[in-house]
């Protein structure tokens, strides 16, 4: 397909890996990016592929804003496996998308392509 609708949304959860290494991982919190890839190949009236506001808006209603992740989902909270989760959100709703990546850091993050 080719467009490429992306929206990037960030929240802010805490979380701690239950086996790091062995032990589980110290909490801490991060303001976490995602980021969502959607294909699209044709464009309505307007020049849309899909609409961004509506994407943001599925993000909000969605993201574990201002929780503990450990206490919110049933698996151990990486970037990767949140990825996973929030790839599996969204594909129902948007059958074309194409990936998702979380950013735990600016500089490390997960991304999820099925
Ligand atoms: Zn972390």
């Amino acid at each position: 397909m080719p467009w490429t609708i992306r929206v990037r949304r960030k929240f802010n959860a805490a979380h701690f890996l239950t086996d790091y290494h062995g032990s589980p991982e110290p909490l801490h919190g991060h303001t976490w990016e995602v980021e969502v890839y959607i294909e699209a190949d044709k464009l309505d009236k307007g020049g849309m592929g899909v609409d961004f506001v509506e994407i943001d808006s599925f993000l909000k209603e969605i993201l574990p804003d201002y929780k503990l992740l450990n206490e919110v989902f049933d698996f151990s909270p990486s970037a990767e496996n949140v990825a996973k989760w929030i790839y599996d959100q969204l594909k129902e709703r948007y059958p074309t998308l194409k990936k998702v990546v979380v950013w735990e850091t600016e500089n490390c993050g997960a991304e999820y392509v099925e």
